[in-house]
Parts: C-alpha cells; structure tokens; sequence
C-alpha cells in the first residue's frame, strides 16, 4: 500500500466517527500523492503525513450560561490548533449545532493549506462550539460569548492563536469576546479578527470573503477565455459569504438569481437586490421567506433547488456537503461552465470528481475562499502597527492575493501534469510550503 494510502487508514482508524475530518484528509492527501511520491523515503521516515494529520493540540471545555428564563445552560466549546508551522493559529470559531470535534478538525485541516496560499505568515486553526444562535436574544448571545471566553482566553494570543468568525460568529459575537479577553487580560491587542471598525477591525473585511470568491473565481475564468460579464449566477446561503459574493458578482457584470437558507430557496430572476438582502439578514436577522414577501419578482421554495436553475456559474456559499451528486449532475445538464465554493467544503467528494470528469472548472475552496482569513491576516498587521488602513488599499492587497492564489494552483497543476486541476493544484501548493517550514523546524 502506499505511503499515502497507509496514513489515510491509520488516521481514519484512530479518530472514529469524524467523517467530516476523514473527508477532507482523503481529498487532500489523495490529490497530494503525486508529489509525496517523489520524497516517499524521506517523509515516511519523518512520520511526515501523520504529523501533518495530528493536530499540535485539541482543547474541549465546557460552557456554561444563564438564559433569559433563569435556566442554566451547557455547551461544550472546542478549539482545534492544527499546525503552526508558519505562523501563529488562525482560524475562524463556528458556534452551530452541529459542531462536533470532527467538523472542527475537517475546518481546521482545511484551514492549514489555506492559510499557506495565502502567502502570510499564518498557522491553521478553528474553533466552535454546538451553540445555536437561531433565535437567542442579545443578551443570551453575550452571556454565552463571555462564558466561552473565560476558558478560551487562556489558549489564544495575538502571537500564539488568533481566532475570528465562522458561521454563527459575526461582528456582534467578535465584539463580545473582545470585550470579555480585554477585561480578563487587560491586554488590548489583536487576538481576535473580524473586529469592529471602531476597536481596531480592518475596512473590507466583511467584504473579504465574498469579493475575494468573485477575484479568484474572475481569475480562473479568465484563465479558460470566459469572465463574469452578462453570465447568470446561482448563490447558495444567505450569511456573509453569500451576500458579499453576490454584491462583487453584480459589479462585475454578472446577474445573480438565487440565495437560500436553511429553510428554503429563492429565485429572483431580476437580480438578487442585495441592499434588501443586507437589510434582512445583517439588519433585521429574518429569512429569505421575509426577503421574498418584501420582493415582487422573487419566488420562495421550501427546501433545496439552487442548483436545479439553469445558469452559467455556482457558487455554493452556505455549508459542507451542500453540494450533491445529484446536484453536481444537475450542473452539468444544465450546461454551467465554472463552479467556485465559497463554503467550507460545500461539494462532496463524489460530486467534485463528477464535475471535473465533465469539464467543469472547478474552484475548491481552500483556495477560492481565502480572502476572508487573507483580509485578517491584514488585520493582525494593521494591529500590530497600530494603524489602520483604506478601504482600496485593503480591497488592492486582497485582490493581488487572490490573483497570486490562482497563479500558484495554474503553475502547480501543470507542474505535476494535472493541467487545470485545481483541487490537486491548490492541496499541492499548500502542502509543499508547510512541509518545507516543518522540515526546516526538526521532529515537533
Ligand atoms: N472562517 C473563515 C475561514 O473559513 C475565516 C477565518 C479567519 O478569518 O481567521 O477561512
């Protein structure tokens, strides 16, 4: 068996039922065969892929808080600090129902060579809690937000792990834990990313992710002889990925006729009107039920269905595995030309290879979605200087990075032989430049 195949099953096999995590480590270090073949000898002498696959450290604690009613209330919290090989810990915290340590470990994996493409000096972490947010008051949101950082301040630093948000942690959330670290520490320094505007946050990063999807995205269409001008768009989500993908869209010449929650789906074939979009869900926190009623040319569907409009480009920005066979064959009858995931993992595996079997450009999102931890790693820099930048000089940075991104997965595919390729091209890429600070730093 080779050297990959080995460390796959052994992985697999000591961490039981975290499929999610076991998902993420078969696509990645399935596409990374071909350049771990060329060291084999070496890097299994080194235990190389199964220090990569072990994360330095998992911290799981409780969280405890008081509702609104009185009742007490427990949670349990994770932070997961994967590989700090090139830099401190970064990564977001995802407070969702569904957050287990396998979620967290997929999340914080993907995070390592992510955090690699981006060229800054960043380690890969991620965090969260099985919180639900969904209906919780302000104050119950800030109880628990402060009871989870009485634990995990004692983990994190602006030097050593760096968290910022995920699904279910935006602004409001960032700026609770802030204010709780600040008052246990009484250190005012930048540990957390994703700030407000007016305690040391960065201009675009709430843009970040979403227009930096639409410049990778604008860059491998580019690549192919195609680009954004007059195509139509399906989003999948509603959250800040989402509406930030569909404003950029909309700039560069492109129409977008779908967004979609938990709950259901809308279909706008005039155009996603994102200042609505912004007002229910930044603003208001309603559905896109409530975006429908408030929009005459918008039809809401109960359940899933983005993928089954015809359009030329999808981009899946709500969460992993969103993304189906029978989605991905719904894409490819409906003759698209390029999808880019600005989700964590938002296409199963199956349905990536299906895709890219029938010429589908495809954008994985350890590369498609890096401008949100990319914009906070310009954060962490704004903080430490003291100093806070434009809005374009910001917005300039994150587009040179998402364009030095695409470079780096264009080159690597071709140099392996996987022209066009850019899953193996991105796991690649990321990989080689971890490995090379790990080896650099001996057996730790
Ligand atoms: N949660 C985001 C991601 O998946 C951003 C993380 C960060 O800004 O640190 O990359």
């Amino acid at each position: 068996m080779s050297y990959v195949n080995e460390v796959i099953e052994r992985i697999t096999k000591e961490n039981p039922g975290e499929d999610e995590f076991h998902q993420t480590l078969n696509e990645v270090y399935s596409s990374i065969e071909v350049a771990v073949e060329q060291n084999e000898a070496q890097y299994r002498k080194d235990a190389l892929l199964e220090r990569l696959a072990n994360p330095e450290r998992q911290i799981k604690f409780r969280v405890p808080w008081v509702d609104d009613e009185g009742q007490v209330q427990v949670n349990t919290g994770y932070r997961v600090q994967f590989n700090s090989a090139i830099g401190p810990y970064k990564g977001g915290l995802r407070f969702h129902p569904s957050v287990n340590i396998g979620i967290i470990k997929f999340l914080g994996f993907e995070q390592i060579f992510k955090n690699a493409l981006t060229g800054l000096p960043i380690g890969g972490g991620k965090g969260g809690s099985n919180f639900d947010p969904k209906g919780k008051s302000d104050r119950e949101i800030m109880s628990f937000c402060q009871s989870f950082m009485n634990e995990l301040y004692r983990h994190i630093g602006q030097d050593q792990d760096v968290p910022a948000g995920d699904i279910g942690v935006g602004g409001r959330e960032i700026g609770y834990l802030y204010g709780q670290y600040k008052r246990i520490t009484k250190q005012y320094e930048g540990v957390l990313t994703g700030k407000g505007l007016t305690f040391g946050g960065s201009l675009a990063r709430t843009e970040a992710t979403g227009y930096g999807l639409l410049y990778f995205a604008d860059e491998m269409l580019k690549a192919n002889n195609e680009t954004f001008e007059g195509k139509t768009v399906t989003v999948s989500g509603s959250g800040n990925v989402a509406i930030y993908a569909i404003e950029k869209a909309h700039q560069l010449g492109a129409k977008v006729v779908t967004a979609s929650d938990s709950t259901g789906w809308v279909y706008d074939p005039e155009g996603i009107d994102v200042a609505l979009l912004k007002d229910i869900k930044e603003v208001r926190r309603l559905r896109m039920s409530d975006y429908a009623a408030e929009r005459p040319s918008a039809e809401y569907h109960e359940g899933r269905g983005v993928w089954s409009v015809e359009a030329d480009i999808a981009l899946p920005c709500a969460t992993q595995n969103e993304v189906t066979i029978d989605d991905a064959k719904d894409i490819v009858s409906n003759n698209y030309i390029a999808l880019a995931e600005g989700a964590n993992m938002p296409t199963t595996l199956e349905a990536t290879k299906y895709l890219q079997d029938n010429g589908i450009l495809f954008g994985p999102a350890k590369a498609a979605n890096a401008g949100g931890v990319a914009v906070s790693a310009l954060e962490m820099s704004q903080n430490s200087e003291r100093l806070s930048w434009t809005f374009e000089e910001v917005d300039n940075k994150l587009h040179a990075i998402m364009q030095n991104i695409f470079k780096q997965l264009d080159e690597t595919s071709k140099k392996y032989e996987q022209d066009k390729d850019y899953v193996a091209g991105a796991n690649i890429a990321g990989f080689e430049k971890v490995v090379d600070a790990m080896q650099s730093q001996g057996i730790v």
